[in-house]
């Protein structure tokens, strides 16, 4: 992109930054349901130097289809052979969009988790959430439940008895967070945000909208209070929306397409559905969807710091070695991670 169109966007950014605070009630609104009190109060927002570095487009990761829990269809970037993780993320799914009958819908039953977090956004269907803790809820479309697995947790993730009756689209996402070294055996953690309790923003043509499930986008910020500095943005931009997203330089950057197609950074490189962009060096994201494009743009924008700690990933655990992988199978085989209460 040249110099003179990039402060163009920036300005536009700008402006759009001012849109999106007056427009939107949830920073000033009530703290999330379910969310722990200690929670701290949305910070106030900070005036963000103009990005002046965009990022490139580095490598293209193509997800693979498989299946995942008793046997749903999920799209996946990472953890494949091409790409082992993105520190600090570790694995990225997106679950559907399926269409089941009736009686057919398959979630995951009761299963382990120590070492990271999981990140689970739903788009179409629901799902419902039962933990060894005790914290049970039905995530619903526009919905977002935050897990800190930590030292170790037994959850299930499953259809609502009255979608698996009916059946129905099921479509969302599953992202594994890491947890730093340190944190590997913090305290397990869980914070839900409902589809009305989210931060969105829409630019001032109307043409790119972002929902902010971390970090800040448009001059909205998300509640969810993370271990680690994450940005993780869900952005619909119809044809002809142009956006430029700052991100802090010491993060590592992906985009996932996950409909339509469109191009990004200085270079103007094509992304499209089911492509993993990893963005090279910089402070910003650019984003454009052709004015003659037949369908918006949809993509997961994600960034975070990342740990530079050693990964090493068995199933259902991320630790750092092998020995405390088997340590994990063991605490998890002697019920120490606990386990559901029947109701
Ligand atoms: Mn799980």
């Amino acid at each position: 992109m040249k110099r003179r169109e990039f402060t163009k966007v920036a300005a536009a950014v700008a402006a759009a930054t001012v849109a999106g605070k007056a427009g939107t009630s949830l920073i000033d609104g009530d703290a999330p349901r379910n969310v722990a009190a200690s929670h701290p109060p949305a910070q106030p927002q900070r005036v963000a130097p103009a990005p002046t570095s965009p990022r490139s487009v580095e490598r293209i990761v193509v997800s693979q289809r498989t299946l995942e829990g008793a046997g749903f269809p999920v799209r996946r970037p990472f953890p494949t052979r091409a790409l082992r993780h993105f520190d600090p993320f570790v694995l990225i799914d997106e679950m559907g969009p399926v269409t089941w009958g009736p009686g057919k819908a398959l979630g995951a039953p009761d299963h382990p988790h120590r070492g990271f977090e999981t990140v689970s956004y739903i788009l179409e269907g629901s799902v419902q959430h039962a933990d060894s803790l005790g914290h049970r809820g039905i995530l619903g479309p526009g919905g977002v439940q935050w897990m800190t697995a930590g030292s170790g947790i037994v959850h299930a993730e499953e259809p609502p008895p009255a979608f698996k009756r009916d059946g129905g689209r099921m479509h969302g996402f599953q992202l594994w967070v890491n947890l730093p070294a340190k944190l590997k055996l913090t305290k397990p953690r869980y914070q839900e945000m409902q589809a009305d309790e989210f931060p969105e923003a829409t630019t001032p043509d109307g043409l790119a909208k972002v929902r902010v499930i971390a970090g800040e986008a448009l001059g909205v910020r998300s509640r969810i209070d993370v271990h680690t500095p994450i940005i993780y943005q869900h952005w619909l931009l119809q044809p002809g929306a142009k956006v430029t997203q700052s991100i802090p330089a010491d993060h590592n950057a992906c985009l996932y397409v996950f409909g339509g197609a469109g191009t990004s950074g200085p270079d103007d490189k094509s992304v499209t559905d089911g492509d993993l962009a990893i963005y090279g060096p910089g402070d910003a994201v650019t984003l454009h969807v052709p004015r003659t494009a037949k369908a918006p743009l949809q993509a997961l924008l994600l960034a975070g710091q990342p740990h530079g700690d050693p990964i090493v990933q068995y199933g259902p655990f991320v630790m750092n070695n092998m020995a405390q992988i088997q340590q994990a199978y063991r605490d998890y085989q002697a019920g120490k991670m606990g386990e559901i209460a029947p109701t």
